[in-house]
């Protein structure tokens, strides 16, 4: 049982005691300390607030509780319903709103939800605002509104065709080549609110759709994070079918990994790199990703004349900011997070999809074949387990000191990039435990160096 209060909002597991677990009275308190920090950034001002929410099991409870509470702090609702977090940030922009609230636990199990927390701008709270929103959570003394004062509900609608129109809308999506190719994609959604948009957007561009896990029910039929292991049926299913590609999305729709012909993973950390090359091609500009992300990315991006990479602190609001520092024309996150601030700023699979499936329209080769074009990266995700009395900062700072004659970042944690490859060392903020991340040109290479860095580390530890 599980509540984690960060600057991102809430998340936890629902039923239990409040404050141990996400349950009615927390959801209160959040939601009422959002409306309040909304509120005080636009005083005189009556405020709407979008509303959107994920496929998940307690998705209607976390609603109908985060749609009142909202009312009876005197703001007005736009209530989206079903949308995914990419949908309720373009319900935001297009409806101008104050903000808004993506009801979703992103990829966690069942059992979990949160509240994603939007600015005027559909985009994350920034640290700032999110601790505000913890700390007047902790107050009791805000008086609700009167009965003149209450909120209202301005709008139901369905968002998601509207954010399919206006992602199809880009410059660089072209349906009409795409609907010429006469794709088929097997699409798995796991269940969640994905089963609504992906197929009817593919539809759009002129694909065959198979539908896999489709259906919206909430009941999750594997592990919802997109990762390889969770990902055997649609293989299957893909060979089977003779399919052109697999489209897999997490509950909320802002990761995005494709799947190839064979069956075989494109690997999450490409969808990027592969939507990054299309842009790229018809827009000079800037990229960015976060430290953790493949080194693919600044490898694809230097095929560029006159174009630069740079990399942000891992977390969309840092790798938002950073895009808009570098004037980046395409970044996102190495999970499949695609973000193209034409349309705008947040991780949007539905941006993904149609941008890639205009490039690969373009192409004569097959997934697997693209996938080639690339240069070659694995990488290695490993934590070291820490005594709680052990100091995490002063080991970063010995590694640093020890590698200083290397290329190193530490925005976050300690990145070291080497000629061949880099490490990525992250402490935790809620446990005692280095994330020692690894990138090489081959899987072998990139678990020794793993290694490494978790005997130096324990070495450290022992002196
Ligand atoms: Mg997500």
């Amino acid at each position: 049982m599980t509540l984690i209060k960060s600057i991102s909002g809430i998340r936890g597991t629902i039923g239990g005691m409040p404050t141990d677990n996400i349950t009615p009275i927390d959801i209160v308190k959040f939601t009422t300390a959002y409306a309040r920090l909304m509120k005080s950034k636009h005083p005189n001002k009556r405020i709407t607030i979008v509303l959107g929410r994920d496929a998940r099991l307690s998705g209607e409870m976390v609603e109908r509780l985060v749609e009142g509470t909202l009312l009876g702090t005197g703001v007005d609702v736009i209530n989206v319903g079903l949308c995914t977090t990419p949908g309720t940030e373009m319900a935001v922009i297009t409806h101008k709103a104050d903000g808004g609230i993506i009801i979703t636990a992103s990829h966690n199990p069942r059992q979990w939800n949160a509240l994603k927390l939007l600015n005027e701008h559909g985009e994350f709270l920034d640290d700032a605002e999110g601790k505000q929103v913890l700390s007047l959570a902790e107050e009791s003394d805000f008086a609700y509104p009167e009965i003149d004062n209450i909120g209202h509900i301005v709008m139901r609608e369905d968002f998601n065709s509207k954010h399919i129109e206006q992602v199809l809308a880009l410059p660089l999506v072209d349906k009409e080549a795409v609907r010429q190719r006469k794709f088929k994609v097997v699409v798995d959604a796991v269940n969640s609110v994905g089963g609504i948009v992906i197929p009817a957007l593919l539809r759009e561009l002129g694909c065959e759709v198979v539908e896999l896990n489709c259906d919206p029910t909430g009941e999750f039929a594997h592990n919802p994070e997109p990762l390889p292991e969770n990902l055997t049926e649609i293989s299957e299913v893909i060979r089977r079918e003779g399919a052109d590609l697999g489209v897999v999305v997490d509950p909320d729709v802002d990761r995005l990994a494709f799947v190839m012909e064979n069956g075989e993973m494109f690997v999450e950390e490409y969808t990027l790199v592969a939507v990054a090359d299309y842009v790229l091609r018809h827009t000079k500009g800037n990229t960015v990703s976060n430290l953790s992300s493949s080194r693919a990315l600044s490898d694809i991006t230097a095929r560029y004349e006159g174009c630069s990479y740079a990399a942000a602190a891992v977390g969309e609001v840092n790798v938002v900011k950073k895009m808009k520092d570098t004037g980046a024309v395409i970044g996102g996150e190495g999970n499949g997070g695609v973000i193209y601030p034409e349309l705008h700023y947040g991780r949007d699979a539905l941006v993904g999809v149609a941008l890639f499936l205009t490039y690969f329209a373009g192409l004569d080769m097959t997934m697997s074949e693209l996938r080639r074009s690339y240069p070659a990266y694995y990488a290695s995700k490993n934590k070291i387990q820490l005594t709680p009395e052990i100091d995490v900062d002063k080991i970063l700072a010995t590694i640093k000191s020890r590698y200083s004659g290397e290329r190193i970042n530490d925005i976050d944690g300690v990145k070291i990039d080497f000629e061949h490859n880099w490490v990525h060392l992250r402490k935790s903020n809620t446990e005692p435990i280095i994330r020692i991340y690894t990138e090489a040109h081959t899987m072998e290479e990139a678990d020794s160096l793993a290694k490494r860095f978790i005997s130096e580390i324990e070495q450290i530890c022992k002196a």
